[in-house]
């Protein structure tokens, strides 16, 4: 039976860290780290994924602050909203909450933010700079996922590492990041995607797997092989006449068979999850650290 990464512990002792952080700032008198979330319309998903954000930030103490623009906002209305933070000293990280409305060109909004304070890190300068292996921000997801196999102390160097899901916000990046000649990486990578001919061909030989598809218990027992890590991305919706919602949230992996065979699993819920925004949080508190350093330079 494999052990269980608690996504939720470990996000909880991320926060609890940077939370102590920001008490010993609080305590010199210094300003403390700032987060700005800009939500353009009334996207019922979009909305709780904004307060949820907003009150992690005040959890630990960080000043957060939500923009709500009505739909019918201009692209140019909210461009000039992000040169407006990009100037600010206030806020460190800037994170406009997509999907945006049509009228709006999304990457046009993204180049907008200035790079420092992308802490989503999804401007093309991070992007470029996490392929070569600088400096940059990880996008959160794929940073969760490597600082839960990094505090589980799974080994990743010249491991097999298969990633399904070539998505620019999970399955691309991470695997870029686990490509990385560095410490917490150094993997040997294979990404596959839909047009995969034989996808258990691939993920048979998998020592770790991450499965970002979409696709409710898409990756069954009998594709991975024996003790491999499983890392569940997924998050998907299915019927449950027991559960008062009517649904149930599962992942992209059927736990129950997976987890007899695997020797690390991640569940959904409880798992990626809950390091996402424990990312982000780090996001905002390493901008806070990189801008403050180059005043002060
Ligand atoms: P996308 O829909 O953008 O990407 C899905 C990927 O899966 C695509 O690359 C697609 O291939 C691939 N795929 C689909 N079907 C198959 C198949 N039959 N065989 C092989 N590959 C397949 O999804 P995201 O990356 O945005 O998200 C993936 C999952 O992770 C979702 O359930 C999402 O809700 C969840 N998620 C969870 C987060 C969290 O925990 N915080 C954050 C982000 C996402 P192709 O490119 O060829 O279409």
């Amino acid at each position: 039976m494999a052990t269980i990464i608690d996504g939720k512990k470990i996000a909880s002792e991320v926060r609890q860290e940077l939370k102590s952080k920001i008490e010993w700032l609080k305590s010199l008198n210094i300003r403390v780290p700032g987060l700005v979330t800009i939500l353009v319309g009334d996207n019922p998903a979009s909305q709780s994924y904004v307060s949820s954000k907003s009150k992690a930030c005040n959890e630990i103490g960080m000043l957060s602050k939500i923009e709500k623009l009505p739909n019918d906002t201009t692209e140019q209305q909210l461009l000039e909203m992000i040169d407006h933070y990009n100037a600010s000293d206030d806020y460190h990280g800037i994170l406009v909450q997509l999907p945006l409305p049509k009228h709006i060109n999304e990457d046009k909004v993204i180049e907008r933010i200035s790079p420092s304070k992308d802490v989503d890190g999804f401007h093309p300068i991070n992007v470029g700079n996490l392929v070569i292996g600088k400096d940059t921000f990880y996008p959160c997801t794929p940073n969760g996922i490597l600082e839960l196999i990094s505090r589980y102390k799974i080994e990743t160097s010249g491991k097999h590492v298969v990633v399904v899901g070539r998505s620019n916000i999970v399955g691309k990046p991470v695997a870029n990041m686990l490509l990385q000649k560095k410490e917490g990486a150094n993997a040997v990578v294979t990404v596959c995607h839909s047009a995969a001919k034989d996808l258990s061909h691939y993920i048979q030989d998998a020592d770790i797997l991450i499965a970002a598809i979409g696709k409710a218990n898409f990756i069954t027992a009998d594709m991975v092989k024996d003790g491999v890590t499983v890392i569940d991305v997924g998050i998907n919706r299915v019927e449950d006449s027991s559960s008062s919602k009517g649904y149930k949230i599962v992942g992209d992996v059927d736990f129950e068979n997976v987890s007899k065979k695997a020797s690390f699993i991640t569940p959904v819920p409880g798992g990626v999850g809950p390091m996402t925004i424990a990312m982000l949080l780090q996001n905002t508190f390493l901008a806070y650290i990189k801008i403050t350093k180059q005043k002060l330079a």
